[in-house]
């Protein structure tokens, strides 16, 4: 029996809500499961932890977490503290010290969800968002506050490091999974040193993969096409900000944030992995136990996947579908009346 350890950290808002659901589903699992279990490792770093200790979390935070084979975040977020703040002190630190510098974020309609798209062809690709440098870096500044020359400089870092080995996970999980085509999320006409260096790169390892198609399409476009040919796409690459933004959008046409489920992977596997739902704290809907755990729960099946698990990945999968396509049990998002805890029991109740 294989035990794997988890490091458990709910954050704020709905964090924890959908956490204990996606714990739960696990346990399930593990119950029904003899060859698999589970021990939880449960961290309070939260923006309440922020204001009682003025940090997101302690000096030895990343030491504590590094022994663990896997780490499932909730989400942060909270009114009290600046944004900045909770995404600076505790997600960026996690997933530039573990090197998860892949963001692999799925889009699927999953069997009885409606898409929004007057179009019922199937959705089913991947964002492959870079998550270490890009343009989410700390390094730029700002001058003159308050004065009419006031000015901010935000820096964006990209490496040929860094932007190989997005591009060549790209291709390579192209490869494993008989996708034929990666699409490159571009703009590099308008941003043209960084972005004509990402295309340079990508068109490196790109020429590497004779098998596999290469398409290029500025970011702009690309946003059109989810909406209006998402049947199209199977693996998209795209920097950090790019592969944020698409990720929501993504998760529009297959139902909404409730379905968007992402890993971020250190493909090495030297530092543990962190699974997390692509949605925040969302503040607007939390502490009523109505949010949907959907995504946290198919981030707890990612982890399982990066296990090297694939078949209890597809079982959590089938028994989330299985749940839709009944149609009784939905949450708000979805239309229904059903709570965060209904929905993580009924899919329970269809594992096995
Ligand atoms: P959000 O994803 O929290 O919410 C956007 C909208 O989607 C809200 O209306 C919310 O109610 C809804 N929503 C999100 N998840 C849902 C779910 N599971 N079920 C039903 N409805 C859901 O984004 P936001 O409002 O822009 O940000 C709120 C806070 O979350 C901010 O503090 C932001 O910085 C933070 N945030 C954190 C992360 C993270 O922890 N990785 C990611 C994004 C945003
Ligand atoms: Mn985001």
């Amino acid at each position: 029996m294989s035990t794997y350890n988890i490091a458990v950290l709910p954050g704020d808002g709905i964090g924890p809500e959908v956490t204990k659901e996606a714990v739960k589903v696990l346990k399930a699992l593990e119950r029904l499961d003899s060859s698999i279990s589970f021990t939880f490792t449960e961290f309070p770093w939260n923006s309440e932890y922020y204001l009682q200790h003025q940090q997101m979390m302690p000096e030895d935070g990343l030491e504590q977490l590094q022994s663990f084979d896997s780490i499932l975040f909730g989400a942060i977020g909270d009114a009290r503290v600046p944004d900045q703040i909770s995404i600076w002190q505790l997600i960026m630190p996690i997933r530039k010290q573990f090197q998860q510098f892949v963001n692999f974020r799925p889009v699927k309609r999953l069997k009885g969800i409606e898409s929004p798209l007057k179009n019922d062809k199937p959705i089913d690709f991947v964002i492959i968002r870079e998550n270490g440098e890009g343009e989410y870096s700390n390094i730029g500044g700002s001058m003159f506050a308050g004065e009419d020359r006031e000015m901010a400089v935000q820096n964006t870092i990209m490496t040929r490091k860094g932007v190989t080995q997005i591009a060549e996970f790209a291709y390579q999980y192209a490869r494993e999974n008989n996708y034929t085509k990666v699409t490159n999320a571009t703009k590099s006409n308008a941003i043209i040193h960084t972005m004509t260096f990402w295309d340079r790169i990508v068109e490196e390892v790109a020429a590497k993969y004779s098998d596999i198609d290469y398409e290029r399409y500025y970011i702009d476009a690309i946003a059109a096409y989810f909406v209006q040919r998402p049947e199209d796409f199977q693996v998209v690459l795209a920097s950090n900000l790019f592969g944020d933004i698409l990720s929501d959008l993504g998760s529009a046409i297959v139902g909404g944030l409730g379905f968007a489920p992402s890993g971020n992977i250190n493909p090495t596997r030297e530092y543990p992995s962190m699974f997390e739902a692509v949605h925040g704290s969302a503040p607007d809907i939390a502490g009523k136990n109505i949010a949907n755990p959907i995504a946290q729960i198919w981030s707890a099946a990612l982890m399982l996947e990066h296990f090297g698990r694939r078949d209890l990945y597809e079982e959590i999968l089938a028994a989330i579908e299985a749940v839709l396509e009944e149609k009784q049990v939905q949450t708000p998002d979805m239309g229904g009346n059903a709570t965060t805890e209904e929905m993580g029991d009924a899919i329970i109740r269809k594992l096995g």
